[in-house]
């Protein structure tokens, strides 16, 4: 069995990482801390998050989770209310959705299209926004389908957000170390949105520390980063101060680690790109980030049909894409090695 369905790097945690965890250990890093995350931790990440040009965050506009899944989680419960709607453009990432729910809210899907390499259009955004439209939640680079919006593409965005000035952008870059060609534009190159921006980002992906459970929020709006900061205080008192000091001393030794990580996201991606091109019925985009490839196989039958023949035939674990809103595809993550890649797609070739 080869599974291509994991969402994680298949790589060890750099040692230099390792050792800060160590240290913090013996440096008896044991106790609680600041619910909002370590200083010199909010410090690095707001620097570290700054644009060239754009929102200027400061310590004090972090707040630090466990994972970016806790801060999504906690940006939505504080920011939704019961009926509020919520648009998320699918394919999507499975929990968002989920969450909106669990904060009682409603979620509008905008369906995107495989021929505007499923970014939402400025058009399909006007149509779903409404008096009752709370959030917008965005995920560039995008799980599941490796999509980029462009600076002009959410140039677009911004702007139709100009009439509607209560609702807020969950902007999800958890994914913005693993581009392959140039740079992501973040959500944050647009000024105009401070009051009412969320950032999302954390090391699970850029530096192989998904177990480490470290993630965090940015948002200028200081009554906002209160509100979450009480809610995170009452879940969790604070995220492990252990693996707060290992992500802190990720974000601030050399980043060689993370341009080698790249460098084989980048070979296995043209490798699976390459041999996807020659399996008959698959349809795809070439992903621009993150480490997913997702085809769309309609013309061999439905996603959840595709993966289960996968599964028992092949062998080789998928997710169907119906998972994130779209049954027509299917996700495989290239997050596993180059031999790997080459068995599973020959398998998959020879059914
Ligand atoms: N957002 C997206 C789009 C993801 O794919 C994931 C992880 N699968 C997360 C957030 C959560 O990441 P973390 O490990 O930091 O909680």
């Amino acid at each position: 069995m080869i599974s291509m369905s994991l969402g994680e790097p298949d790589f060890d945690t750099p040692s230099h990482i390792r050792r800060a965890a160590q240290r913090a250990i013996d440096n008896h890093w044991s106790h609680y801390g600041p619910v909002a995350g370590v200083a010199s931790l909010r410090e690095i990440i707001a620097e570290m998050s700054n644009p060239d040009a754009g929102i200027c965050y400061q310590a004090e506009d972090v707040v630090v989770s466990v994972g970016a899944k806790m801060a999504i989680y906690n940006a939505i419960q504080t920011a939704v209310n019961a009926d509020d709607e919520v648009i998320i453009p699918v394919p999507s990432w499975v929990s968002y959705s989920e969450m909106v729910k669990l904060a009682e809210g409603k979620v509008v899907t905008v369906k995107t299209r495989y021929e505007d390499d499923y970014c939402m259009t400025p058009e399909q955004f006007r149509a779903a926004l409404n008096e009752k439209t709370r959030m917008v939640i965005l995920c560039s680079p995008n799980n599941p389908t490796g999509s980029i919006y462009s600076k002009e593409q959410l140039r677009a965005l911004a702007n139709v957000l100009r009439d509607w000035p209560k609702v807020m952008v969950l902007s999800d870059e958890i994914y913005s170390a693993l581009v392959y060609d140039g740079k992501a534009t973040s959500m944050s190159e647009f000024d105009e949105l401070a009051d009412r921006l969320v950032v999302i980002n954390g090391v699970s992906k850029a530096y192989a520390m998904t177990g480490y459970r470290i993630g965090w929020m940015l948002c200028k709006d200081r009554a906002f980063v209160a509100a979450c900061t009480r809610l995170q205080g009452q879940q969790l008192t604070c995220a492990t101060m252990v693996a707060q000091a290992a992500a802190e001393d990720a974000l601030r030794a050399s980043q060689t680690c993370v341009d080698k990580m790249r460098q084989e996201f980048a070979k296995r991606r043209e490798l699976i790109c390459k041999l996807a091109a020659e399996i008959p019925g698959w349809k795809f985009r070439k992903p621009q980030g993150a480490f997913y490839l997702f085809p769309d196989v309609s013309a061999l039958g439905t996603g959840d049909e595709v993966a289960e023949r996968l599964l028992e035939e092949a062998h080789v674990a998928v997710v169907s894409g119906a998972a994130f809103g779209c049954p027509e595809c299917i996700r495989l993550s290239y997050a596993i090695s180059t031999e790997e890649i080459k068995e599973a797609m020959k398998r998959i070739k020879a059914l």
